[in-house]
């Protein structure tokens, strides 16, 4: 396979709030696609971005007595612990009151305005509308800042869009008694001139039912995006047939980048908060020091956007017809997934105490990749809800991670470190030979299951083989081996194979658990980013194991239940391995001794080899 270059963004988060964990859930399953791609040996530059416009951070900026450009940029900086804490590397981070973004979207706004007659004419119009308006705050209200008496079942304090009793659907100047929800003064009706995107002219409906039904689409959501074209519901709950145009603009005061031309009126934020994607690509590429034209016009380059089912019209229609037709490059394909909930299908509420938030979580010292595991083996294709329970995510890190496939490498490297001076020998016996034969013959069926986001199938092949290997060491027990010295040989190579076998297991597992995958790296010199998961014969052989390193971070990140050390360079000191945690803690490296526990495989206990050095 040639190699890809691919951009790849996550949805925006509205900067009115920290993350919650469905946004770190949809990062770490960009970020897995991302890291196996990369491992594939192509090129990717994987971006996000803070949405920062419109009225409810406008209003929620006045509130706290601040502008909004601070209001995003006190968020914006609480966003670092969330990315590191899980892993989650982007390549940027952007917002989308950045210059760039400001630029890019009047320019695509521009280029939709100014189509010549000669293709069919501009896909901009202009028309007055009525719309409520606050007259002690002085400003239009969005329909969401509009409550009152819910029309149908009449219901008191529902919104102006649709009431949550009922579920009706409503235009505001249908709501009985209404009045704002920002002075509780009652709205009056004042007519604004709005701009629309004209999406049901026949040029757009023409192009997006190619685009939305030409089969790149999930099945799932192809078919909910065709209703779409025949049916719709109007704000007033009537249905009208195809696509409506769409209200971009709105009016001062409103925290927003300015239509071109047309002063006192702003870009409605759906308008520009895609434009953010690009806005962070063509800042990442000037920090680089490249030319984004030039990137962009590269036909091999593939577009793909990881977002959440309830954004799904604005990425399917309005987000491909507004790049088509301004002369872009529209993306490959659009990557839905469902929401994350609680305790089979709950969904998630700060207020029932049902939430999982992604800071407190880190901060009990809970393993970042345990979750990145445990939503990896929840995650498919499919525009589906994933639902999080504590004792399946408990069971699923035990059984899997700790009992399968941590314990393989804990039941060689005592044995390794102790009788072999860590090294690896490189025969493995006919049995051995043919059991990692049998793991590197999965590689394909693990590939296309990332390339392919099923990540629940590919940890299930995975954890496959630990069981494979882990038969493999109940078949020939080292622990039974190392009683007598006449079995040396046997049992050197049966520890081999299962430092081989581990390491191509976090090969494997690398794209999901990144920093456990380093770790291995260090401790069995291989190459996780060898590109094709191509295994190096060679490079497995005559290894030698890092002295004590890896099974003593395992141990102790176990029996606290801490976070994985980061390996760093080796300490300037002592000239070994040394890690973020240590350093945080000491300040320098220390060694000491424990005493002697049996590393001998007791049912997936890991206990540390004799004379490991600890850093304490
Ligand atoms: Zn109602």
């Amino acid at each position: 396979m040639s190699q890809r270059q691919l951009f790849v963004t996550t949805a925006l988060p509205y900067a009115n709030g920290n993350f919650h964990i469905g946004h770190i859930m949809e990062y770490i399953q960009a970020d897995i696609w991302v890291r196996f791609q990369r491992m594939q040996g192509h090129q990717v530059d994987f971006v996000g971005a803070d949405d920062t416009h419109g009225a409810p951070i406008m209003i929620a900026a006045e509130k706290a007595g601040i502008t909004p450009q601070q209001f995003v940029a006190n968020i914006a900086a609480g966003r670092k612990p969330y990315l590191d804490g899980f892993h989650i590397q982007f390549d940027n981070w952007h917002s989308t009151d950045a210059p760039e973004n400001h630029e890019l979207a009047r320019q695509i706004y521009r280029d939709l305005r100014d189509i010549p007659e000669s293709q069919g004419g501009s896909l901009i119009e202009r028309r007055t509308i009525d719309q409520f308006f606050d007259p002690e705050k002085n400003m239009f209200l969005p329909d969401r800042f509009i409550k009152g008496e819910c029309p149908k079942c009449h219901a008191h304090d529902q919104y102006g869009d649709n009431c949550e009793v009922c579920g009706a659907v409503y235009a505001p100047t249908d709501l009985i008694n209404p009045f704002s929800a920002l002075s509780g003064a009652k709205p009056e009706l004042k007519s604004s001139e709005h701009f629309f995107f004209k999406l049901s002219d026949p040029r757009c409906v023409e192009f997006l039912e190619k685009w939305t039904q030409d089969g790149k689409l999930q099945p799932e959501v192809a078919n909910k995006v065709k209703e779409w074209f025949t049916v719709r519901t109007n704000p007033d709950g009537t249905t009208s047939e195809g696509l409506g145009d769409w209200d971009i603009s709105r009016d001062a005061p409103y925290f927003g980048i300015e239509i071109p031309d047309a002063p006192g009126k702003y870009f409605y934020v759906w308008l520009d908060a895609p434009v953010g994607y690009l806005a962070s690509l063509k800042n990442l590429l000037d920090k680089r020091g490249e030319n984004y034209d030039a990137y962009m016009a590269n036909d091999k380059l593939e577009q793909y956007h990881f977002i959440g089912k309830d954004i799904v019209t604005f990425h399917t229609l309005f987000w491909p017809a507004m790049l088509h037709f301004s002369g872009r490059k529209t993306p490959n394909n659009v990557f839905v997934h469902g929401f994350l909930t609680v305790n089979n299908g709950e969904k998630m509420s700060k207020s029932r105490g049902t939430g999982l938030d992604p800071l407190k979580y880190l901060s009990l010292g809970m393993n970042p990749e345990w979750l990145r595991y445990y939503l990896a083996t929840k995650l498919n294709n499919k525009n589906e809800d994933v639902d999080f329970n504590a004792e399946d995510f408990m069971l699923r890190v035990n059984s899997d991670l700790i009992g399968k496939f941590v314990n393989i490498a804990s039941r060689a490297a005592g044995f390794l470190t102790k009788r072999f001076e860590g090294k690896l020998t490189q025969s493995f016996g006919d049995q051995g030979t043919a059991l990692l034969n049998d793991i590197h013959a999965a590689k394909d069926n693990i590939a296309q299951a990332y390339d392919a986001r099923e990540y629940g199938k590919a940890a299930r092949e995975i954890m496959l083989l630990a069981d494979k290997v882990n038969s493999y060491v109940d078949q020939h027990k080292p622990w039974d081996l190392a009683k007598d010295t006449a079995n040396n040989e046997a049992l050197h190579q049966v520890c081999s194979l299962l430092i081989n076998a581990f390491a191509e297991l976090s090969r494997y597992l690398a794209p999901v658990l990144p920093a456990l995958a380093q770790a291995v790296e260090t401790f069995t010199g291989t190459s996780m980013q060898n590109p094709r998961w191509r295994r190096n014969r060679s490079r497995h052989q005559h290894r030698r194991l890092c002295q004590g390193g890896f099974a003593h971070c395992r141990n102790r990140q176990l029996r606290s239940g801490g976070r994985l050390h980061q390996t760093v360079a080796p300490h300037a000191g002592c000239g070994r391995r040394q890690n973020a945690q240590c350093v945080q803690r000491r300040g320098q490296h220390v060694q000491a001794r424990r005493p002697q526990r049996q590393a001998d495989g007791d049912g997936g206990q890991l206990g540390p080899a004799q004379d490991e050095v600890w850093c304490v």
